[in-house]
């Protein structure tokens, strides 16, 4: 059970307090989006989440146990970025496979990995590839490979689109929301697209300068906005 239970996290960068008291229960196999403008503290958060960044105060609970202390690789959690940094003279093999060449694998279960991501995210004809001969959203599914082999219990994905194209963009929503589907993983999304936000989340949470505006489903937030900044920043189009 992947649940993942936020409670009462702050964050400050010296005099700067840029996360308020921000708690969350996620469910098992929840696909939820944090939303909100430029600076509000998602990326922050995942980075938190991920241990990549320490709170000011507050614990991270995944699947009951308090990992707040552990570190990142202990965390059952892998992060997909949005400069999804590939090796440019590796194949798309070796790149999928790098963090498992980490963990010093067995070949055996290190190529049944590999080959099963490939296989679920439409890549087995291209893992003889380098990066450069790889279209952006081709490579943006290599970057997600690199999570999928390490079995993490929780996806976070920090705008992994904003590089790509309108089209590729939508074609890619599509994709993740199968792949949620196909892993029955806990997936947390950030993104500051609201389009995106509504069309992909099981649930989404508004962030609005490190505080949390809102935690519901797109039909409450559309419906129901608890505040003024949700009401706008979800009708807003983008
Ligand atoms: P978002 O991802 O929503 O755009 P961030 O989490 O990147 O927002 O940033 C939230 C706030 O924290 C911003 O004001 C940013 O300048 C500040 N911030 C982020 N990282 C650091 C850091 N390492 N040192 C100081 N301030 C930071
Ligand atoms: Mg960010």
């Amino acid at each position: 059970m992947a649940t993942l239970d936020l409670n009462a996290i702050n964050k400050s960068f010296g005099a700067a307090k840029v996360l308020h008291d921000i708690s969350l229960a996620i469910k098992d196999k929840e696909f939820v989006v944090f939303v909100g403008p430029s600076g509000c503290g998602k990326s922050t958060l995942l980075r938190i989440i991920a241990g990549l960044e320490e709170a000011t105060s507050g614990q991270i609970v995944i699947g009951g146990t308090d990992v707040s202390t552990a570190n990142p690789v202990d965390r059952g959690i892998s992060m997909v970025f949005q400069s999804y940094a590939l090796y440019p003279h590796l194949s798309v093999y070796e790149n999928i496979a790098f963090p498992l060449r980490v963990q010093k694998m067995d070949s055996a279960e290190l190529d049944s990995r590999v080959q099963k991501a490939a296989g679920i995210l439409q890549l087995t004809d291209k893992l003889h590839l380098k990066p450069g001969q790889l279209s952006g959203g081709q490579r943006q599914r290599v970057a997600i490979g690199r999570s999928i082999v390490r079995n993490p219990k929780v996806f976070l994905f920090d705008e992994p689109l904003s590089n790509l194209d309108a089209a590729l963009r939508g074609d890619m929503r599509v994709e993740l929301s199968q792949l949620h589907r196909n892993l029955d993983a806990t997936m947390v999304y950030v993104t500051h697209d609201q389009v995106e936000a509504m069309t992909m989340a099981d649930r989404i949470v508004v962030l609005n300068a490190g505080r949390v505006e809102q935690f519901g489903s797109p039909m409450e937030l559309y419906h129901h906005p608890a505040t003024k900044f949700v009401a706008s920043f979800i009708g807003q189009p983008n």
